[in-house]
């Protein structure tokens, strides 16, 4: 029986993005990849040490019965790709016990460029809904010369290919430099072109970005997405 390191299971409203308004049971899933300065979850960057908990599938599962209210089990992090297995193995529960159930994951599509990542493939093609959020190199502070971008469209080429596009949703958290390189670029978000869903848009927070300034900025292929629960100060 696997099992996985949780940073927090609670249930809530979504208060962003082409979800908001739904009640979900969210699994925050501990440990990251990545050291973004301007992380929004610091708290789930560790996988070890007091505040995390090590859970199995069969708890996860006990807890999504505890919750029959939340239409949707919301896997989010850290980065819960790096623990793709046991998202899995809970996926294929959940599918069984509660077919009802939709479910959904938001990443940061590091490993989703790893091909060999099967496990993470698993997980992505069982999904109702997959939010990706791809991160510039430094974490946003200062304009990484476009290398965002290079992985921006090497998703879509991924994301197209394996005809995931229907649910998936690409979302920029817009810090400073983001905003500069966009602001300077023709056609920022050409990769999106001919995408049922287009790039979703919200402030980082800490940035100097403000949702007026957004509006200002808005390229052809976006749309700007509110954070509700920081506006309305809900978990
Ligand atoms: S990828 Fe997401 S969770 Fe990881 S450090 Fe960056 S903002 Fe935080």
């Amino acid at each position: 029986m696997s099992d996985a390191v949780i940073s927090e299971i609670f249930e809530s409203v979504q208060g962003e993005l082409p979800l908001m308004g739904y009640r979900m049971l969210f699994v925050r899933m501990a440990g990251c990849n990545r050291r973004c300065p301007l992380c929004d979850e610091p708290h789930a960057l560790a996988n070890s040490g007091p505040a995390v908990k090590t859970m199995t599938v069969d708890e996860i599962l006990s807890e999504v019965e505890k919750h029959p209210a939340a239409d949707w089990i919301w896997f989010t992090g850290g980065e819960p790709t790096l623990q793709a297995k046991f998202v899995n193995d809970v996926i294929t529960r959940i599918r069984t016990s509660n077919p009802r159930k939709k479910i959904g994951m938001d990443t940061n599509g590091d490993l989703i460029k790893s091909r060999m990542r099967l496990d993470v493939w698993c997980v992505l093609v069982d999904l109702d809904c997959l939010i990706i959020s791809p991160k510039f190199n430094n974490g946003g502070v200062e304009n990484d010369g476009g290398g965002w971008y290079k992985r921006f469209d090497d998703l879509t080429s991924d994301i197209v290919k394996w005809k995931l596009r229907e649910f998936t949703h690409i979302r920029l958290l817009v810090t400073d430099a983001v905003a500069e390189f966009v602001a300077k670029e023709k056609d920022p978000f050409k990769f999106a072109d001919g995408w049922k869903n287009p790039v979703i848009l919200s402030p980082a927070e800490g940035s100097g970005v403000t949702y007026k300034s957004l509006w200002t900025l808005m390229p052809k292929g976006s749309r700007v997405s509110f954070q509700a629960h920081k506006i309305f100060k809900f978990k």
